[in-house]
């Protein structure tokens, strides 16, 4: 099976990984600051917190924005779960945005009518997390503009994004949002196992972040409400939780981040092959808006269901059947029956409905060799030809 996506682990990483093991930290010791120095320098943000997944920093993001109940929060349908679920963690509603059909991401434009409609109703947002779906940058320079118009505060989910670039930066290096947040999942750009980073130019926003990370504990003595009863001293001053990186994925990461820009590169490379060789198949190849520079997580086509014989299933259970580890990414999330027994309804995102019914991931990542790649356009052209 060629899987969709792998991890690229080399011998640098496993002895990284190895040298921690023997040393005297597991965990809280100097490979967290390490990696998230190394991602800040890279992309140009002021600070970085490591955390146990994006997941995670996605939640304690929503909470140093001050997202609670009666709150809301916007994202896309075409999303992991859990770029919505973290503001239901917090007590705040979710509503969704449909997607621009030709990036798969939120639209700017639909984004500007719910505004003006929430806006009359009372009913604006307090966050809006943008995501960067296959590592394609959303339109943020629009999104920064509303969130200045309308007083929402912005996350950029770049879970499939890290080493891309918006314009001229890096993604990341936030000029257009208050937090970013990467995932180091096996299946992303780069990984720790489990992992993700919050990344912020904010002192305020890294300083409530880095607490909300472990447990609302502090030992700053500056942040106490008294001074502290002796050297042992920490104080809770906040309800947290335990979200820390451990040093050995923090070493992973490290070890990763020197391999960034080889594994876009090949990302690109492969890309650029099958821009070209899927190219008179009867599907919708992906679109790069000219102001982006995508990290390419993900390779997705569309089907093209009336000029083919088959089932959008059909295709998808031959591909599998013949080798190809392929996927769909991703099923809305207002149609999930958790999502439906707040409200939302099929119909309600039509734009991202009609995505699903076409999408299929197929694979790309870093160790894909020429051959597998000639291999897996060998099976799409008999797969989408008969
Ligand atoms: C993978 C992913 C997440 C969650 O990442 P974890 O590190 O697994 O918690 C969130 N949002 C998007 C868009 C993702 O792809």
């Amino acid at each position: 099976m060629i899987p969709y996506g792998r991890q690229s682990i080399s011998q640098d990483d496993i002895d990284a990984v190895v040298s921690v093991l023997q040393s005297d930290f597991l965990t809280q010791g100097p490979q967290v600051p390490a990696f998230e120095k190394a991602v800040s320098d890279y992309v140009g943000a002021k600070h970085a917190l490591a955390v146990n997944s994006a997941t995670s920093a996605l939640h304690i993001a929503c909470l140093a924005l001050g997202l609670r109940e009666g709150d809301r929060l916007w994202t896309t349908p075409v999303t992991f779960v859990a770029s919505a679920n973290c503001g239901l963690y917090c007590g705040a509603q979710v509503d969704f945005v449909d997607i621009d059909p030709k990036t798969y991401n939120l639209c700017p434009l639909a984004l500007e009518s719910k505004l003006e409609h929430a806006k009359q109703a009372g009913t604006l947002p307090k966050v809006l997390v943008a995501v960067h779906l296959c590592g394609q940058p959303c339109d943020m320079a629009a999104i920064s503009r509303l969130a200045v118009k309308y007083g929402f505060k912005v996350i950029e989910d770049a879970s499939h994004a890290i080493g891309g670039k918006y314009k001229d930066d890096f993604i990341g290096r936030g000029r257009y949002s208050d937090i970013t947040v990467f995932s180091f999942h096996p299946v992303k750009i780069i990984t720790t196992a489990e992992g993700g980073m919050a990344l912020t130019n904010c002192d305020q926003l890294a300083e409530r972040m880095a607490l909300l990370r472990s447990h609302g504990i502090t030992r700053d003595a500056a942040l106490m409400t008294q001074k502290p009863d002796g050297p042992w001293y920490y104080q809770q001053i906040d309800l947290g939780y335990n979200y820390r990186m451990t040093e050995l994925q923090a070493a992973l990461g490290v070890s990763q981040m020197t391999r960034l820009g080889d594994f876009i590169s090949r990302r690109h490379e492969l890309a650029a092959v099958y821009n070209q060789e899927l190219v008179s198949l009867p599907i919708t190849l992906p679109w790069q808006h000219p102001d982006g520079y995508s990290g390419l997580h993900l390779y997705v086509i569309r089907l093209e269901l009336d000029k083919l014989n088959k089932s959008h299933v059909e295709v998808f259970e031959e591909l599998r059947e013949r080798g190809l580890g392929v996927n769909l990414h991703y099923i809305p999330v207002h149609l999930q029956p958790y999502y439906q027994d707040l409200g939302f309804n099929p119909g309600d995102f039509p734009l991202a409905e009609r995505y699903y019914r076409e999408a299929i991931s197929i694979p790309m990542f870093h160790g894909m060799t020429d051959d597998e790649q000639a291999c897996v356009i060998e099976i799409l052209r008999e797969v989408l030809s008969a």
